[in-house]
């Protein structure tokens, strides 16, 4: 009898547990005959305790554990190591399903914990100043993929932080929007109350601008924050450094952010890098200027940080507080966003997988 139930076991093909929803999972107790609360139970050991084991499930009986295991695998991540920052920034390599690896990076300060979450092996887009362009893309994240990069740094920041995440941004490898409906459902799971539970309100988006897929966040009513990457308000000058940008003209784009603050009424946050040559005139301040009149919208200047073969240097300081004064005194909310995590390559463009494990 016991050999039998071995074989059976053993041959059968198992399926991901997590590619369940909680009435899946409850119509499976259902039909062996349990209580369907049972699939609850399972629901919340795998999205709000993040569990990757049966035997972990300790209010499981053993042998609805057993009969879990019989039909079914917990596919999870794998963080391969660990980069630690004098500043507390940590870099994690993160180990897909297939071994191909993608990075995400907690960055701590004194009041917050933000996790910087990657939804593509690559990227697809072209942008000249960022590490991860020359990756080819490879392929999309799924769902649980980037879910498992939030729940692993949440316990990060809990273990060396003694705080639980406070801010999630989509601003690591790849282009969310390329990978819209995986991004959109990871961010179901993580407010989800019996999932993570966090408040849309502490996520953010962050997209080099595709006005399609911004209309559509916008008609899909999305709770969480929208930020663009800008680096320039003059057409000429953005495709100049986001080739990609030709495809999707200024004018097109700034429609379709009118038309996600319509409908959300959510301002948009415009990241924006100054160089030396490329955006240090005044004419490019003005052109910014114009535009957050425009739209309800702030800046954050983000520091460059320099990557392998490429000639770009960041503007002077001098230009940098142009661009702040003229902004503040157009009443315009503008913050200089100082890189975190440059010693171990964890800042803004600068993921490329360079500490990978083969
Ligand atoms: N594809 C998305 C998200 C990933 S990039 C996007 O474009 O928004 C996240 C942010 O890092 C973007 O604002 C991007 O413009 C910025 N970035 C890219 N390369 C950078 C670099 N070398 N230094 C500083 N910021 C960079």
């Amino acid at each position: 009898m016991r050999f039998f139930y071995k074989r059976i076991l053993e041959s059968r093909v198992k399926k991901d547990i997590r590619a369940l929803s909680k009435e899946e999972l409850q119509d499976f107790f259902v039909s062996q005959r349990l209580p369907s609360f049972k699939g609850g139970q399972v629901y919340q050991w795998l999205w709000q305790k993040g569990v990757h084991d049966f035997e972990l499930m300790t209010n499981l009986s053993l042998r609805h554990r057993n009969l879990l295991n019989e039909y079914f695998e917990i596919k999870h991540i794998n963080i391969d190591f660990q980069q630690r920052s004098t500043d507390g920034t940590i870099k994690n390599a993160v180990k897909l399903f297939d071994h191909l690896v993608v990075e995400s990076v907690l960055i701590p300060t004194s009041t917050r914990s933000t996790a910087c979450v990657s939804s593509q092996v690559g990227c697809s887009l072209d942008c000249t100043f960022c590490a991860t362009a020359a990756l080819k893309r490879m392929r999309n994240l799924n769902a649980d993929e980037i879910y498992d990069q939030v729940v692993a740094m949440d316990q990060q920041s809990k273990l060396y932080h003694q705080r639980p995440l406070s801010n999630i941004v989509f601003m690591g490898m790849g282009e969310p929007l390329m990978n819209y409906n995986n991004v959109l459902s990871a961010i179901e799971k993580i407010t989800d109350a019996e999932a993570l539970g966090m408040s849309p309100r502490r996520i953010i988006v962050s997209t080099s601008g595709i006005p399609k897929l911004i209309r559509k966040m916008a008609d899909d009513k999305v709770k969480f924050g929208l930020a663009l990457s800008l680096h320039s308000a003059r057409q000429e000058v953005r495709e100049q450094i986001m080739p990609f940008a030709k495809k999707f003209p200024l004018p097109e784009l700034i429609e379709s952010l009118e038309y996600w603050y319509a409908y959300t009424k959510k301002q948009i946050t415009f990241e924006y890098i100054v160089w030396e040559g490329v955006n240090d005139l005044m004419e490019d301040i003005q052109a910014l200027v114009r535009l957050c009149k425009r739209i309800p919208s702030k800046v954050n200047i983000i520091q460059y940080n320099p990557i392998e073969g490429s000639s770009m240097k960041q503007a002077n300081q001098t230009v940098i507080d142009a661009y702040i004064s003229v902004l503040t005194k157009s009443r315009i909310s503008v913050t200089y966003r100082r890189s975190r995590g440059l010693d171990i390559d964890a800042a803004c463009g600068q993921l490329a997988n360079k500490g990978d494990v083969k």
